[in-house]
């Protein structure tokens, strides 16, 4: 268990507890304030910050090293967010009494185009918070009213997004709350897989699972490596796929795209070599 499920979860995965998208929290008025901001100042945020990681990155490792524990320190307590497989995504869903699409703030902080793959999930509609979060943007779904979704459009959604080989993620909003899943890879212009594999400023940890290929059942075509957001699967020498365990953020895109059912997801607790978020 990641220490967010020791911390939020009483020792079970943080994201699968009732608690964490009640009512009172999506209520509260400060945390209500720090959506909007998080919303509105997102690209403003980023083009201050990116130059300032860059020149962190080429600064001496302990300015660097301090640099980093406060960062993650802050993420821990406001946003943050790991990879979660597809079937978690639908028990999370099973939480939620209102599952809408958002524009996505990375993507249009990237100027890419809106695939509406972002989703705000949550017990209470927050349409106050949401519209005036998306006040300024142009290019995103129409946000009045909300693109609200039923569970099966949301899974549809998932698989969609999972087929074109982008990874499931969890996000909090002053944590514990819950309030989003993402879908989305470094390509697609996510600013959180940016600034934690590019910059090492840690918004995202790694999944609670991590892959192993049963090579008896790999056929070697490479689909998993051609998808896995994370460049954590490589074709051996001798033929069949393996997972850098290590490397690996246990999304789980990697076993929908093999048509060989030759990947399975392990916990990561359970898994000696893996067993760092
Ligand atoms: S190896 Fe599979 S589970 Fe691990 S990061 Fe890559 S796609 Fe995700
Ligand atoms: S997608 Fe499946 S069959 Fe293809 S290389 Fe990967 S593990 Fe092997």
């Amino acid at each position: 268990m990641c220490e967010f499920c020791h911390q939020h979860g009483d020792g079970r995965k943080w994201y699968l507890q009732a608690e964490n998208y009640a009512a009172d929290l999506s209520r509260d008025l400060e945390r209500r304030e720090y959506m909007i901001d998080f919303v509105t100042g997102f690209d403003s945020r980023m083009k201050r910050d990116i130059p300032l990681l860059e020149t962190i990155a080429a600064a001496p490792v302990p300015l660097r090293a301090a640099f980093h524990e406060r960062a993650t320190v802050r993420q821990m307590r406001d946003h943050w967010g790991q990879p979660v497989p597809i079937e978690e995504c639908e028990r999370i869903f099973g939480f939620a009494t209102s599952i809408v699409q958002v524009p996505c703030v990375c993507r249009h902080f990237a100027g890419a185009p809106e695939r509406g793959y972002c989703l705000g999930v949550t017990v209470l509609p927050m349409d106050d918070v949401l519209e005036e979060a998306f006040r300024d943007y142009a290019n995103g779904p129409d946000t009045s009213p909300l693109q609200r979704l039923t569970k099966d459009q949301a899974m549809t959604l998932l698989r969609r997004a999972e087929s074109e080989g982008l990874m499931h993620s969890v996000w909090t909003f002053r944590t514990p709350f819950i309030a989003g899943i993402c879908n989305c890879n470094l390509a697609s212009g996510c600013m959180a897989m940016k600034t934690t594999l590019t910059y090492d400023y840690k918004t995202m940890w790694k999944g609670e699972y991590v892959a192993r290929v049963d090579e008896s059942a790999c056929v070697g075509c490479g689909a998993c490596v051609d998808h896995c957001p994370f460049s954590a699967m490589h074709l051996t020498d001798h033929g069949p796929a393996g997972a850098d365990r290590e490397t690996c953020y246990g999304c789980g895109v990697c076993r929908s795209v093999c048509s060989s059912d030759a990947i399975a997801l392990e916990d990561r607790a359970d898994t000696e070599s893996a067993a760092v978020w």
